[in-house]
């Protein structure tokens, strides 16, 4: 935003605050109205309507050095280009003209958004797996007066220099819920990595997939056979492919349970795999250590309960204390940035994601519309 007003231009600011499916006092922008005006030190204008006539006006008038900040634009249905309040009991027909409707309506929205100004500049990395108006349509009307903002571009560079140039050995740390979701960025990682790191409450889809004993720790019943698909390609592609091998359990899903270190194979019955053992970390570490490129995506343990979160923590100070000795960083998704964020770390690693899809989407080698957009 410095750069346009230094460099001389007047700055229309468009963006998204939360999920809202409509009009909202909690998500309107201008809460932070007083925000900008002292950090860029100067007045801001404020379009209550980006679609109103005030809003073309202020645009039209701005000056060089002046700021327009327009409402948040989740609250028109025409941002994400879907149809809103459609009968629970529409017939197909009704959704169907509803979503042509949307469509049209969208590409005014589109038009209007782009006749405010003569350059446009994307920084929204978070966003950019999503081929919305603001985020992606827009870019067709600005032929060659389109770019990346540096978030945007520094996204870029930090996540490439995993993918395409990076430095050997790489470690990738997943965690996270889920195998289905994650299962495909694993995948994409065995081009690249030496060594991943499985954590969280996907290792007992793994486990079990093993004929390993879990108890009652989350499970993904229809991705057994894909999880042991996984382990044999990891052989075939010669990743090392590490799991928690000691676990702490718990006896119910509580910050206020039980808990007893156990082998992950076997957990006993009733009890629920919570986080990553002491001793499976210390494994970790030496991995960790010895690589020179760390990617980081996805808590390795329930970490938003205190007794849980110390898994997630430790790993959390392994990075910022390898990125000290010279290893490159990477830590993307919400709840790892949460983790190294809340421990102070964030300025100890070489670089946080702030897309937590959209970093997941570009790691798989998935085009981004609004990379795609700038890009053509
Ligand atoms: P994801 O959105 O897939 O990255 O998953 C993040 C969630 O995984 C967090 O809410 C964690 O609490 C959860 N998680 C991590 N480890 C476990 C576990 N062992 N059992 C259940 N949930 C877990």
């Amino acid at each position: 935003l410095k750069k346009v007003l230094d460099g001389g231009g007047s700055l229309i600011i468009m963006s998204h605050l939360g999920r809202p499916k409509g009009v909202s006092h909690k998500f309107s922008l201008k809460h932070i109205v007083p925000a900008i005006e002292e950090m860029l030190q100067t007045k801001v204008k404020f379009a209550p309507d980006c679609m109103s006539d005030q809003a073309s006006q202020y645009a039209a008038t701005l000056q060089p050095g002046e700021v327009l900040l327009l409402e948040n634009l989740r609250f028109y249905a025409e941002e994400e280009g879907k149809p809103r309040n459609l009968a629970p009991d529409a017939s197909e027909e009704e959704i169907k003209k509803a979503k042509t409707t949307i469509k049209e309506s969208q590409k005014r929205f589109v038009k209007r958004l782009a006749s405010y100004a003569d350059c446009y500049i994307n920084d929204a990395f978070g966003t950019a797996h999503r081929a919305h108006a603001s985020t992606a349509l827009i870019a067709q009307h600005f032929e060659n007066d389109k770019m990346f903002g540096y978030i945007m571009k520094r996204e870029i560079e930090a996540i490439d220099k995993v993918l395409k140039s990076p430095q050997k050995p790489v470690t990738a740390i997943i965690g996270g819920a889920k195998v289905s979701s994650k299962i495909a960025i694993i995948e994409r990682l065995f081009d690249v990595c030496d060594n991943i790191i499985i954590g969280g409450g996907m290792v007992y889809t793994f486990v079990k997939a093993q004929g390993g004993k879990i108890g009652n720790s989350l499970c993904e019943e229809d991705q057994l056979e894909l999880a042991l698909a996984t382990l044999e390609r990891a052989k075939e592609k010669g990743v090392n492919l590490l799991f928690s091998g000691e676990v702490v359990a718990a006896d119910t899903f509580s910050e206020e349970a039980n808990s007893t270190i156990c082998d992950a194979h076997k957990i006993p019955d009733g009890w629920i795999g919570m986080d990553a053992a002491p001793s499976a970390i210390k494994r970790w570490e030496k991995i960790l250590e010895s690589s020179k490129t760390v990617l980081w995506n996805g808590p390795v343990g329930v970490f938003e309960m205190a007794p849980f979160a110390k898994g997630t923590n430790r790993v959390a100070e392994i990075l910022a204390d390898i990125t000290s000795k010279g290893v490159f960083t990477l830590v993307g998704g919400g709840d790892s940035v949460a983790a190294v964020t809340q421990m102070g770390f964030a300025n100890r690693v070489s670089y946080i994601s702030t897309g937590g899809g959209a970093m997941l989407e570009y790691l798989q080698g998935i085009e981004l519309p609004g990379i795609a957009a700038i890009e053509r």
